[in-house]
């Protein structure tokens, strides 16, 4: 078979190279609606998120750039890309504009061999071209993270089977094209198990991969009623980890702190936008003597449950911080 492959959001993390290279221009607070959770942002185009001018400033430092795209982070669940390659004629497509195109050749192939210890056999074709489409010859699958690129193939080359790679920011976009056929799959692997004629998770349902958050595992767990959806294994258990009794106690202490002099309240996440280390490390410690005071059978400020509430604020705070230094 013949079998296209998009790169960025299919083999290549570009989302998150592209937002660590934001943070080196600009601070995390100071880029527009930059996301108050980590992890990779919900929507695909990044001008939503930063603006169209600040977009464009990232992109210009990245054009001639060449280590940017040569350590460009890959994505989990890649492992089966040598042996598609093996096994049939794969075709490399990128709409990427940064350096000379023949320069970029030269990049993907030094990515690939770097990624996956491989050579790019000479019959694997790569295209660079921001009409990516326009240069497509017919292929008999094809997968892509952009539902509109698959829009267009579908247009050219009805009969290209099209498989669309699972992420956040194209979970809503699959109500806007209701009409286009596309497989979802978790993974790449996931896509090239279905080349191989092995089973693998797919989902054609948006309501399905609206509800399902995270479907990075190949197990799938079926329910009585024939649901699907993947396995616990290798996943945080929040449910055990935390008690919603402290957490509701949480809550009470940081709303009653949300009412300001004035008497008006102030956002709920207004401590996301950033407080000092120190600010936080002070107020942890005046708590912490609450607590200790309190403990020795003296009195606190206020009782125990404030001074508690108070340490648990702080510590979260400097550990929001301390992540945010990471990223
Ligand atoms: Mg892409």
């Amino acid at each position: 078979m013949k079998i296209g492959v998009d790169i960025d959001g299919v083999l290549a993390d570009f989302q998150t190279s592209f937002l660590g290279r934001a943070t080196k221009i600009r601070r995390k607070e100071d880029i527009i609606d930059w996301p108050p959770y980590f992890g990779p942002p919900a929507r695909y185009d990044m001008t939503d998120i930063m603006g169209p001018s600040f977009r464009d400033e990232v992109m210009s430092s990245l054009q001639d750039d060449r280590d940017f795209w040569v350590n460009l982070k890959a994505l989990k669940g890649i492992s089966l890309f040598k042996r598609l390659c093996k096994e049939h004629k794969v075709v490399l497509l990128t709409a990427r504009t940064a350096l000379r195109p023949g320069v970029m050749h030269d990049v993907v192939r030094d990515w690939i061999k770097a990624t996956f210890g491989v050579i790019l056999h000479k019959d694997c074709g790569i295209v660079i071209s921001p009409d990516k489409v326009v240069w497509m010859t017919s292929l008999d699958a094809y997968i892509d993270d952009n539902p509109e690129v698959l829009a267009e193939v579908a247009k050219k080359w009805p009969k290209t089977k099209l498989y669309l790679r699972d992420q956040l920011y194209n979970r809503k976009k699959i109500d806007q094209n209701p009409l286009l056929e596309y497989d979802r799959v978790a993974t790449f692997d996931d896509f090239a198990r279905a080349m191989f004629g092995e089973p693998h998770w797919h989902s054609t349902s948006a309501m399905e991969s609206t509800l399902s958050t995270q479907m990075n595992d190949n197990q799938v767990r079926t329910f009585s009623t024939g649901a699907t959806r993947d396995t616990e294994v290798g996943k945080f258990d929040y449910e055990g980890f935390l008690s919603p009794l402290v957490l509701q106690r949480f809550a009470a202490y940081m709303h009653k702190n949300r009412e300001q002099k004035d008497g008006s309240l102030r956002a709920s996440d207004n401590w996301q936008k950033g407080i000092p280390k120190d600010a936080y490390l002070k107020s942890a410690i005046r708590h912490l003597l609450d607590w200790w005071l309190i403990h020795d059978g003296f009195e606190g400020r206020a009782d125990v449950e404030e001074a508690l509430c108070g340490v648990l604020f702080n510590a979260q705070g400097y550990l929001l911080e301390t992540l945010r230094e990471k990223k």
